[in-house]
């Protein structure tokens, strides 16, 4: 998506070979703008699909799934970053090692929201390690639900998430892919969005 390589060249801030910050425009400050356009990729891509549900986890993926979700027509639905009190019910959880944090945490969905019938695409800000959506992915398999694809909005291409996800079938496209980075400098793989 050409537009998103712009601004992640213009205001991406390289703070190692492996972290990228968005923070002005996609993870803290969010532009609703580009969140939007974003949803409209994903469905470009993946519209074809008969998708019920759209999965992501709490924090940053939140918005790129209600963009999602808007355009698709469809709920979307956060995974909680640990067991939270007010989860009385059954929960669905995976445990997840975080990459940028260093730390390890559970993700919980209701099961009051996800079942068999349900044909589920996940969204993500960033596909890195791919732990985070290797637990969405178990969660969505322990639910008997069928996962239809996998969208990201950065891919850091030169970790390995993607082959991890690709490993187990799953159909993966991300709308930034970054080959490699140093400070001060960014190559993208050639992509096929808009
Ligand atoms: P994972 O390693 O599981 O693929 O990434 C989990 C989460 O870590 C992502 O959803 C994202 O929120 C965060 N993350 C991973 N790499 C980066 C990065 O380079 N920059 C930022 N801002 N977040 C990242």
């Amino acid at each position: 998506m050409k537009v998103l390589e712009e601004r992640i060249r213009q205001e991406g801030l390289i703070l190692s070979d492996k972290v990228l910050k968005v923070d002005s425009f996609l993870n803290h400050q969010v532009d609703t703008e580009l969140a939007l356009a974003i949803g409209q990729e994903f469905k470009r891509i993946f519209g074809h699909l008969p998708i019920t549900k759209i999965l992501t986890v709490e924090a940053s993926g939140i918005q790129f799934a209600m963009a999602a979700g808007i355009a698709l027509g469809v709920p979307f639905i956060y995974a909680k970053k640990r067991k939270a009190v007010t989860l009385s019910e059954a929960v669905y959880s995976a445990p997840v090692h975080s990459f940028t944090r260093q730390e390890d945490y559970q993700i919980s969905i209701s099961q009051k929201y996800l079942g068999p019938a349900d044909k589920v695409l996940v969204v993500d800000d960033f596909l890195a390690t791919g732990a985070a959506l290797v637990g969405l992915a178990d969660i969505i398999e322990e639910a008997g639900a069928e996962l239809l694809g996998v969208g990201c909005v950065i891919e850091k291409s030169f970790q390995e998430g993607r082959g991890l996800l690709e490993q187990r079938g799953i159909n993966v496209h991300s709308l930034a892919r970054i080959a490699s980075m140093v400070p001060g400098e960014i190559h993208f793989i050639d992509n096929d969005s808009t």
